[in-house]
């Protein structure tokens, strides 16, 4: 782990500090966390993305707004002291209240604002999040009015603002309830954290999560995407569907790589010594998962495979 990028990395996303850093470093990068996780100089960017949808980028994962004539419905809430700078947000887009908030998945970065939030408005998230908030995270309870007040196990529709706002579940991808959340008139798709651009993906193991399930969720998701639809990412800038085929191919070749190396009957340790990605690492050790990570997640997955 090349410590000198963690303060900036953590600062966008510090959800992932409880999951990434062991041994040596623990000790430096808590503290480097700890004095990162001063919300106070968080901007929150809106941006439009097409047609009464609008994205919000403070830190932690993108949220996807939709306004209109019945109301504010957000998908993913960021972190709780971010709360009033969202909302300051959202009502320079509408006077209207807050009434829906659909969670992607259960990871702090995206639902810790559901306490502040869940006050005001009904949250509506898969029934694996709602058991996984229920159950509370870090060992913390998480509050009951940040809790989902509706859950469902397939599929939920949101008839808000003239739009027919789908949550479609998509199993066992980043995590085991991950949802991404259509909007048919607008055109635009949230992918959750099964879409990120940051590089190399993180997917949470521990959560239900595994590298196969999030690439057929998302080839699923794009046979039933239109070909033109705008990709608000769990991080990073609005893509297409051009740039979910990029990463899915990312995902398959680098498989592929290891699957094949380990026919060979080389070690994931041999594997990284070789820098058997090598032909990705510009493009995608741009995040926290380094190619090194990642070839262990998929020789740790396909270890697992018949
Ligand atoms: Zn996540």
């Amino acid at each position: 782990m090349n410590n000198a990028m963690l303060p900036r990395f953590f600062h966008k996303y510090p959800m992932f500090s409880r999951w990434v850093l062991g041994g040596a470093c623990l000790g430096l990068a808590a503290g480097l966390v700890r004095a990162q996780q001063d919300f106070s100089k968080v901007e929150v960017k809106v941006s439009k993305v097409a047609g009464n949808v609008y994205m919000l980028e403070g830190s932690g994962g993108n949220i996807g707004v939709s306004v209109g004539d019945d109301g504010i419905l957000i998908v993913d809430s960021e972190f709780a002291p971010l709360a009033p700078k969202i909302k300051a947000a959202l009502h320079t887009l509408s006077a209207k209240p807050i009434r829906f908030v659909l969670n992607t998945h259960f990871h702090g970065d995206h639902t810790g604002g559901n306490s502040e939030f869940g006050r005001e408005a009904v949250i509506v998230a898969h029934d694996n999040v709602h058991q996984r908030l229920l159950a509370g995270t870090d060992g913390k309870p998480t509050p009951r009015e940040a809790l989902p007040l509706i859950s469902f196990n397939d599929t939920a529709t949101v008839h808000l603002n003239g739009e027919d706002i789908r949550a479609l579940h998509f199993p066992h991808g980043h995590t085991d309830g991950d949802s991404i959340i259509y909007f048919p008139k607008s055109n635009v798709a949230h992918m959750g954290d099964d879409f990120v651009t940051y590089g190399f993906p993180f997917v949470d193991g521990n959560g239900g999560g595994s590298i196969g399930g999030m690439i057929t969720a998302l080839e699923k998701a794009l046979t039933q995407l239109p070909a033109d639809v705008k990709i608000i990412p769990g991080h990073g800038p609005v893509s297409t569907p051009d740039d979910v085929r990029k990463f899915i191919a990312m995902m398959k070749d680098t498989r592929d790589l290891v699957a094949q190396a380990r026919k060979a009957g080389k070690s994931a340790a041999e594997m990284k010594q070789a820098h058997l990605l090598a032909k990705y690492e510009a493009d995608y050790n741009k995040g926290f998962i380094k190619a090194e990570t990642w070839i262990e997640q998929l020789d740790q997955e396909l270890a697992k495979q018949p």
